[in-house]
């Protein structure tokens, strides 16, 4: 798939997160990790996170994949250190809403950071288990039920 037909400064953001991934190493005190494929794609993630009371205090990934699955997991990663696990869930919901094409209001987009980009893979609906896949093992890691 080309990124073509996507915004140039988007594009642009995408690509500099899947060549020099933020976060893409294992964790020394992971408390709890889920593995999550994509078959039409050949995506795989592994994420671990360590959590500290109700705290997201670290997270990291592995895996491979296309340009949009590591980007994703990249972004993820960036916002969701930090965060309590029900701040985490929600911003899972929140990636999983926009990307699908339901309107959120700006205020909770920005909580996305630049993960908000990828509501543009809406317009390929190939790539939107791209974008969600890195998302699906947060909510997965955190104890929610999630298809695979
Ligand atoms: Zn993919």
């Amino acid at each position: 798939m080309s990124l073509m037909g996507l915004n140039n400064l988007y594009r642009e953001v995408i690509l500099d997160h899947s060549q020099n991934p933020h976060h893409k190493h294992a964790l020394a005190q992971a408390t709890t990790a889920a593995t999550l494929k994509n078959p039409t794609c050949g995506d795989v993630i592994n994420l671990e996170l360590e959590i500290k009371d109700d705290k997201i205090v670290d997270a990291g990934f592995s895996g491979e994949g296309c340009t949009i699955s590591q980007a994703s997991a990249s972004m993820m990663t960036d916002v969701v250190i930090g965060k309590t696990t029900t701040q985490g869930l929600e911003m899972a919901h929140i990636f999983s809403d926009m990307v699908m094409g339901k309107k959120h209001p700006d205020s909770d987009l920005k909580k996305l950071g630049d993960a908000a980009i990828l509501s543009s893979v809406m317009q390929f609906p190939a790539r939107i288990k791209c974008a969600t896949l890195s998302w699906w093992a947060l909510r997965k890691s955190l104890g929610e039920e999630v298809d695979d």
